[in-house]
């Protein structure tokens, strides 16, 4: 699937709306995180897995921070620092 040449204004408070058929094709649901990826040509929306470590990427272990997770053996490692 690619679609291009959908345009969106920022509201008044720099927000912008996902168009529903682009979120229910992704399986995009509300309050799912987004990663804003800064590129030269512009910016990638790159979705994060629900349920996988936000820093290695792992999907066992896993402890909820904030609004993803963490794998135990990253927050042992964290710990280490
Ligand atoms: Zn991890």
């Amino acid at each position: 699937m690619h679609r291009a040449g959908w345009v969106r204004k920022l509201d008044y408070f720099g927000r912008i709306v996902l168009p529903m058929d682009v979120r229910r094709d992704l399986g995009i649901e509300k309050q799912d995180g987004l990663e804003f990826s800064l590129q030269e040509q512009g910016i990638i929306l790159i979705q994060i897995d629900k349920e996988q470590c936000r820093l290695c990427g792992s999907n066992h272990s896993l402890m909820p921070y904030r609004d993803s997770f963490i794998c135990i053996p990253c927050i042992r490692e964290l710990k280490g620092i």
